[in-house]
């Protein structure tokens, strides 16, 4: 089978399917998702001329609940990639236990070559493309990569303008002023810090406030994480981005770099740094490494090489198939993104049940009941991969794939 997103998603359900004797007539329903729609999407260009852009929103599953996740905007955004997020969503939702399927969406384009106006009439012109295929009882779209709570605003208000009153729960993500959850920001990160602090606890797992910790990327996952471990103590190492890393064997502060990547564009050159790349900074010698830029960037060629004693997947597909069993005999932790990166759907739920409630949380309520089902999925997934005899990533498959299986057979699909 080739080695496609959706290839690799499709290999890892049936890996799952087998080791829980899933009924094969559900197996082929999940292989393939409940819907897809492609939209053409005129926009006007600043100077005039009109340009036709790409879009898709995929539904894998809604046994569970409405379907839910993020649209992507990105020139290399592809039908194939899109499906097999959708089914990532599935299983995340579904292993949080919060009551919704999975889905994605993305666009193709470079949104950094577009003006403001244009992203606007972009943004709107995809969501009159989805019409009555969204919204907050069938599917809840949110941030992804390179989206952002701006253009959460415009889907909230475009759709808001085509039904005649206001719909902040057909999407999550949206700026605070607006209907957005606070800590929802920050919440990726916070969840797998969440889920890092109940491994540290585990008995034989060394992990401390001295641990050294490497962050590939500097987004929003990768920054914030960087920023709250170091609050707490850690000593985060090294950081990167696009253009390249940055090491410090004896710590840095991530507020310190982020202030230098605002002026001038990038981490790289921050002072008392040495220039690294973004294939060495995998391979630096540290406790904790946290994948928080691209997928595959842990595969059969380097993982090998890694130090860490335990990853932290932040990125979605961080790891390859591959990889995964090389870690696992080298005897290196590594969480799941469906389990480390799941804090920012779980807050996404919270959004979506304030909205619908129309009664807002504090910080503290958002972060607490975060916390709560960051430490419960963990533990759950942990004591499922001691009863199966196999890694984190497996076990978060077979609990979540049950789930659903049992959604299905429940309501007689
Ligand atoms: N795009 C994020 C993810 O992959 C968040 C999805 C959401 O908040 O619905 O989990």
């Amino acid at each position: 089978m080739p080695s496609t997103p959706f290839a690799n998603a499709v290999r890892q359900l049936e890996k799952a399917a087998e080791a829980i004797d899933l009924n094969p007539g559900i197996l082929a329903v999940l292989k393939n998702p409940i819907r897809i729609l492609q939209v053409s999407i005129p926009v006007e260009m600043d100077d005039g001329k009109t340009k036709v852009f790409s879009g898709y929103r995929v539904q894998h599953n809604d046994s569970r609940g409405p379907t839910k996740g993020g649209i992507r905007y990105h020139p290399k955004a592809d039908l194939g990639e899109v499906k097999a997020l959708a089914m990532l969503m599935t299983w995340k939702c579904s292993l949080m236990n919060i009551p919704y399927g999975g889905a994605k969406g993305g666009i193709i384009v470079d949104p950094k070559k577009l003006s403001h106006r244009e992203l606007e009439r972009l943004t709107r012109g995809y969501v009159q493309g989805l019409n009555g295929f969204i919204g907050p009882n069938r599917d809840i779209p949110a941030p992804d990569v390179y989206t952002n709570p701006q253009i959460m605003a415009w889907i909230m208000d475009e759709s808001s303008r085509m039904l005649g009153y206001n719909v902040p729960g057909i999407v999550t993500g949206k700026p605070v002023e607006i209907g957005g959850s606070l800590g929802r920001h920050y919440a990726t990160a916070q969840g797998g810090i969440d889920v890092l602090d109940e491994v540290c606890g585990l008995k034989g797992v060394k992990c401390d406030r001295n641990s050294r910790v490497v962050i590939q990327g500097f987004g929003n996952a990768g920054s914030f994480s960087a920023k709250i471990l170091y609050q707490k103590g850690y000593k985060v190492v090294s950081v990167s981005d696009s253009q390249g890393g940055i090491y410090n064997p004896k710590g840095l502060n991530p507020s310190e770099v982020e202030v230098y990547k605002k002026e001038h564009g990038t981490v790289v050159g921050f002072p008392g740094t040495k220039k690294i790349n973004n294939k060495q900074i995998l391979e630096l010698p540290c406790d904790i490494l946290i994948p928080a830029a691209l997928d595959n960037q842990i595969t059969q060629a380097n993982a090998g090489k890694i130090k860490a004693k335990i990853i932290l997947e932040l990125a979605n597909g961080a790891i390859s198939p591959e990889a995964d069993e090389k870690l696992a005999k080298r005897n290196i932790m590594f969480i799941p993104d469906i389990l480390s990166n799941a804090g920012g759907v779980t807050v996404s739920y919270f959004e979506w049940v304030q909205n619908l409630q129309q009664f807002y949380w504090d910080e503290k309520e958002v972060l607490q009941r975060l916390k709560k089902v960051m430490q419960a999925a963990f533990r759950q997934t942990y004591e499922t991969a001691q009863l199966h005899k196999t890694n984190l990533r497996m076990a978060a498959y077979i609990l979540a794939v049950s789930r659903v299986a049992e959604a299905m057979k429940l309501r007689g699909h």
